[in-house]
């Protein structure tokens, strides 16, 4: 499985999104509305880099519209980053979800669909070339370096690493959706460590 005979070479962001309309690199297109790419800025200093679409992206046709993608943007305007300073994208671009009755419930994306989709990162990566990445949770940080990255171990960090399209200064975070899930006032503290987490990605690049 794989998204790369659905990539384009060359074009910007929209040649990008136009194209990804068309991918069937993995099974997730099926049963999902339609994909949900980016956005944001192109030009951004910061990508942020996301799981996969939910439930209201995935209606909707764009990521981080949802309870996450709203304590997100809490976070972000708390750190000082401002809308023009982020491209907002997702490891994966189709909902992966099980049905439940009339309800669908969020899947975790398995890495083969990660390694599937990742054709579409890497060419997001190079058109819009940040400053710096920042992967929202264990997903976003596997898919870009590799499965044996810890989040838990190495969140919060600014450093260079490895990635498929070269080194990278990247910083790993909690996915807005994990602080959603925490119970009671540990919610509070994760809030808290997220934004902190942005604040140091804010410090780390020339903003708009
Ligand atoms: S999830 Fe990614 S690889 Fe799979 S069909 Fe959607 S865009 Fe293509």
């Amino acid at each position: 499985m794989s998204a790369a005979e659905w990539v384009p070479e060359g074009g910007n962001v929209d040649t990008l999104r136009r194209a990804a309309t068309e991918c069937r690199g993995c099974e997730l297109w099926e049963p999902a509305t339609q994909v949900v790419f980016s956005a944001g800025n192109p030009a951004a200093p910061i990508m942020l880099v996301g799981e996969q679409p939910g439930d209201s992206e995935d209606r909707r046709g764009l990521p981080f519209v949802g309870p996450a993608g709203q304590l997100l943007q809490r976070a972000l305007a708390e750190a000082g980053i401002g809308v023009a300073d982020v491209y907002v994208t997702n490891a994966v671009k189709h909902f992966r979800f099980t049905p439940q009755g009339s309800r669908r419930i969020h899947a975790t994306p398995q890495t083969t669909h990660l390694l599937a989709c990742r054709p579409w990162l890497e060419a997001e990566l190079r058109v819009v070339d940040p400053q710096l990445v920042v992967c929202l949770g264990a997903s976003a940080a596997k898919s870009l370096l590799g499965p044996t990255f810890r989040l838990t171990a190495e969140r919060g960090e600014v450093r260079e690493r490895d990635t498929p399209v070269g080194v990278r200064r990247v910083l790993a975070t909690l996915h807005p959706s994990a602080v959603l899930r925490t119970q009671g006032p540990e919610r509070d503290e994760a809030f808290a460590g997220l934004v902190t987490d942005l604040r140091t990605a804010a410090a780390a690049v020339e903003k708009t």
